[in-house]
């Protein structure tokens, strides 16, 4: 196993299902923190591990905040949670930072008894067709797609088309209201000097403000509006 999993060890043989909250996580707010707890209360969960990636492999020509600010704003965010941990596995691991590579790693680390999730939003889950060994990672978990309100679900089935009929049981959605908080509304706000509170952990604000991330819109305005 390579150094990357070393944050997972002390986890080893302590649990019986894991879900890897994956992201960009640029920056982590309440709707995914109320995402991951839905999905760890609905599907008894022992222990959600935040994974924010080093470069997601669908961003590689977009700018993204470094990943050791989005990685300690995520330490910050979930340090009051006794069920959440992070993990630098992506973080750690040459990019881009693919999926497959993190559930390998993880099913090492735990072991083939371990029951493992991967919770996302819906529209990263959407585009899975393009994602490396595709039906490699429906193989490897169950996926948890996180949809804001009013989401077309019937939308998820058409687009995912026969990727859903072989795995439909594999794939579960929670709707997260808290969703309609969206980490690029987050930036623009900085950027235009809108208030953030309320939106996400004070020690986030404080981190995001400390560190100046978001104030130069020039930096990232040409990322797509989602
Ligand atoms: P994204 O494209 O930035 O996000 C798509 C939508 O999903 C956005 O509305 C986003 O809201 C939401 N979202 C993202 N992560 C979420 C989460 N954990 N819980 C709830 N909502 C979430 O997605 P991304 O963050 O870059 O990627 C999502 C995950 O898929 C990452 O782990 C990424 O590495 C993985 N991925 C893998 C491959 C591959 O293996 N080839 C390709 C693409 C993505 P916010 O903007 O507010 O977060």
């Amino acid at each position: 196993m390579g150094p990357e999993v070393r944050d997972l060890l002390h986890l080893q043989g302590k649990v019986k299902s894991v879900a890897i909250m994956g992201g960009t996580f640029d920056p982590i707010h309440y709707g995914h923190l109320v995402t991951a707890e839905a999905a760890r209360v609905e599907y008894q969960v022992d222990k959600v591990l935040f994974v924010p990636n080093r470069q997601p492999p669908h961003k590689k020509d977009y700018p993204v905040t470094p990943a050791k600010h989005r990685y300690q704003m995520t330490v910050l965010a979930t340090i009051t949670n006794p069920y959440f941990y992070v993990s630098r596995i992506e973080i750690d691991r040459p990019a881009p930072s693919y999926t497959i590579d993190t559930l390998r790693s993880v099913r090492k680390v735990f072991g083939p008894e371990v029951k493992l999730y991967f919770i996302s939003g819906a529209d990263a889950i959407l585009d899975i067709l393009t994602w490396k060994d595709v039906d490699e990672v429906m193989e490897m978990c169950y996926f948890i797609a996180a949809t804001r309100p009013g989401y077309p679900l019937e939308e998820l089935g058409r687009r995912l088309g026969h990727l859903l009929e072989k795995y439909s049981h594999k794939v579960y959605c929670v709707e997260v209201p808290a969703l309609a908080i969206s980490s690029t509304d987050i930036r623009q706000r900085v950027a235009q000097n809108r208030p953030i509170k309320y939106l996400l952990p004070e020690s986030v604000e404080n981190y995001i403000y400390k560190y100046r991330l978001y104030h130069d819109e020039g930096n990232w305005n040409h990322h797509p509006l989602k």
